[in-house]
């Protein structure tokens, strides 16, 4: 990976270090939003760590690309012979981050980011903190919290993508989710995501400082 400023055009030409980013926060809460844009930006700067879900697709959803959809048995079996970093059962499906997902963009000469629960964070920092890591270098974790969990509802129903059941899990998880996200030391830095412009301009001034 190149340690070399950035030479895109714009205000962000200081000399970043690239390690690798955690994002995370409640379901809802615009982090997909906020990496379209800045893969968009950056396409040769940053690459998207592709998870592993049991997860059904959602239209549009592109196998390889947005995950690797896969059977829950398969999933289980390729877990047991440890070939994901960290997993979690999320809103009923499980997700997790394969060792081969992060070696991918690191071959292709690209920052890893990551996009995953706060369970895997916390399976990361525990890894972290018994000097397992296992991602290159030591990472950012930021969350994206919503400006208030009524906010986040009306995001996800308005996604179109969660039943009266998931969207009550995924509501349930983000109250947890909240509680830890914003209490101090949880993770490197807090955007609340109120307005995507702001937001992307904050996560930018993150990650690239
Ligand atoms: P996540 O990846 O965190 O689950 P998404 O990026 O899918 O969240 O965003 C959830 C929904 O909220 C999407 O429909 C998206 O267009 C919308 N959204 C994202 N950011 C904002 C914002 N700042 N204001 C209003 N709606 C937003
Ligand atoms: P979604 O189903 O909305 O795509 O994702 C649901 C949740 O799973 C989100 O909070 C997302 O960050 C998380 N997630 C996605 N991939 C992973 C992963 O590999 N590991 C973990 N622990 N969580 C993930």
């Amino acid at each position: 990976m190149s340690t070399e400023p950035c030479q895109c055009a714009g205000k962000e030409q200081a000399a970043f270090t690239p390690r690798p980013i955690v994002m995370c926060g409640p379901s809802g809460t615009g982090k997909s939003t906020l990496l379209k844009r800045l893969f968009a930006e950056y396409p040769d700067k940053f690459g998207f760590s592709v998870s592993h879900t049991t997860r059904k697709p959602r239209p549009g959803e592109v196998n390889g690309k947005d995950y690797h959809f896969v059977e829950r048995e398969v999933m289980l079996q390729e877990i047991s012979v440890g070939k994901f970093i960290e997993s979690a059962e999320f809103s009923g499906n499980i997700y997790g981050t394969s060792y081969r997902a992060i070696e991918d963009v690191l071959a292709s000469g690209k920052n890893v980011i990551l996009d995953i629960d706060m369970q895997g964070v916390l399976i990361l920092q525990r890894q972290l903190a018994s000097g397992e890591q296992k991602l290159s270098g030591k990472p950012l974790f930021v969350f994206i919290a919503p400006p208030n969990v009524q906010e986040l509802e009306k995001r996800l129903k308005g996604r179109g993508t969660e039943n009266e059941e998931s969207l009550a899990k995924r509501l349930d998880a983000a109250k947890r989710e909240l509680e830890w996200g914003l209490k101090p030391g949880s993770v490197d830095a807090v955007i609340v995501n109120d307005d995507v412009e702001k937001a992307y301009v904050e996560l930018k001034t993150v990650i690239l400082s």
